[in-house]
């Protein structure tokens, strides 16, 4: 059996679990396997797993798993893995599954892999599985034991795929010990899309001069209907919010396309947005190191080309 541990919040899943579902299924397929969802916590519809590639779905709930904790589920994913021989365990790369990870591969003894990018086959009882490495400056290529291993899945490596295919689901009973931290409080970013699951990302630095010039960036991502993210000097000045800050220090994304308006493209930047299907670079400074990354590059004042991109997006749109 392939195991998908499957982030959600608020009782619904997050696209992070429906991907890591289909690299499972995919795995599946080649290796004749079933695909076991766990999910700690509660779902609307667990049964809908079924239409993303699980066979199963082991649900897992206890008021001493409401919290995330380290020590808890590991155990419980490790115990689920145990029961049921589970050859590979797929996590999402976020920071409950960079936890995780680690600690679950010594639990089970197997090899460990995180942040990947594409799952390329099975060969002769090996998992053959890409990474991006070097601030995502190249791919590597690992091969890892086919009946014994963990990884994390990187966020939009795969878009979510459907299946005919229908799911038994089952309530198992566990018993954990309180957690050991105690989270007093929890302040989550309300509104748009988390960054880390964004198709569309609309970011800017230091280029922008001053917070009170944001309004073109937000009236761009409006328009395209993406997320805001900004480089770390920015965030440290407290033009933004900590938690748009990308890079090697930020949140890493990966989404189908990055928008990078007046940022230098310093290495710490790029390595936590090199990932990105396709970059597009705005930048008054042809010599900027960003457009040796870009797909896509224009050279010119920020202030002249972000609005008239804005206004552009907005003719096409009411066009269509
Ligand atoms: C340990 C460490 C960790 C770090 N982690 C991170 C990290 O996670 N994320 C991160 O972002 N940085 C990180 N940094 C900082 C990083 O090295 C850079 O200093 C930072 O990314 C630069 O931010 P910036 O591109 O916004 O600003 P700048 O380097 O000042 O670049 C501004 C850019 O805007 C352009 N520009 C100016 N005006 C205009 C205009 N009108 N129109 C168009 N373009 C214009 C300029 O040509 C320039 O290229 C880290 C540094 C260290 C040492």
């Amino acid at each position: 059996m392939i195991l998908v541990l499957i982030e959600h919040a608020d009782n619904k899943v997050k696209k992070a679990g429906l991907e890591a579902l289909t690299i499972a299924k995919q795995l599946a397929v080649k290796t004749s396997s079933e695909v076991g969802a766990i999910v700690i916590g509660s779902i609307e519809d667990p049964e809908s797993l079924g239409n993303y590639g699980a066979d199963q779905c082991f649900l897992i709930d206890h008021p001493n798993l409401q919290q995330f904790d380290t020590s808890n589920y590991t155990q419980v994913v490790a115990q689920i893995a145990k029961d049921k021989g589970a050859d590979i365990v797929i996590l999402s790369h976020t920071s409950k599954g960079k936890a995780l990870v680690g600690r679950l591969a010594i639990k089970l003894e197997s090899d460990v892999l995180s942040g990947v990018s594409q799952f390329v086959g099975v060969e002769d009882g090996t998992l053959l599985l890409k990474k991006p490495v070097f601030a995502g400056k190249g791919i590597a290529s690992f091969k890892l034991n086919a009946k014994k291993a963990v990884f994390t899945l990187l966020g939009n490596a795969v878009q979510p795929q459907t299946f005919d295919g229908s799911c038994t689901v089952i309530t198992r009973e566990v018993s954990v010990a309180p957690p050991r931290e105690k989270v007093v409080k929890v302040d989550r970013a309300t509104g748009e899309v988390p960054l880390p699951e964004a198709e569309i990302v609309v970011s800017a630095g230091r280029g922008m001069k001053g917070p009170e010039n944001w309004g073109i960036i937000e009236d761009l991502a409006k328009e395209l209907g993406a997320t805001t993210a900004c480089s770390r000097p920015v965030a440290d000045m407290d033009w933004r919010p900590h938690h748009e800050h990308v890079g090697q220090t930020g949140i890493a994304i990966s989404p189908n396309l990055y928008i990078a308006a007046g940022i230098s493209g310093a290495i710490q930047h790029l390595a936590g947005v090199n990932s990105s299907k396709n970059i597009v670079v705005i930048n008054k400074d042809p010599e900027a190191p960003f457009f040796k990354a870009a797909d896509y590059g224009v050279v010119g004042d920020l202030f002249e080309v972000v609005p008239r991109l804005t206004e552009a997006i907005r003719k096409f749109k009411n066009n269509q």
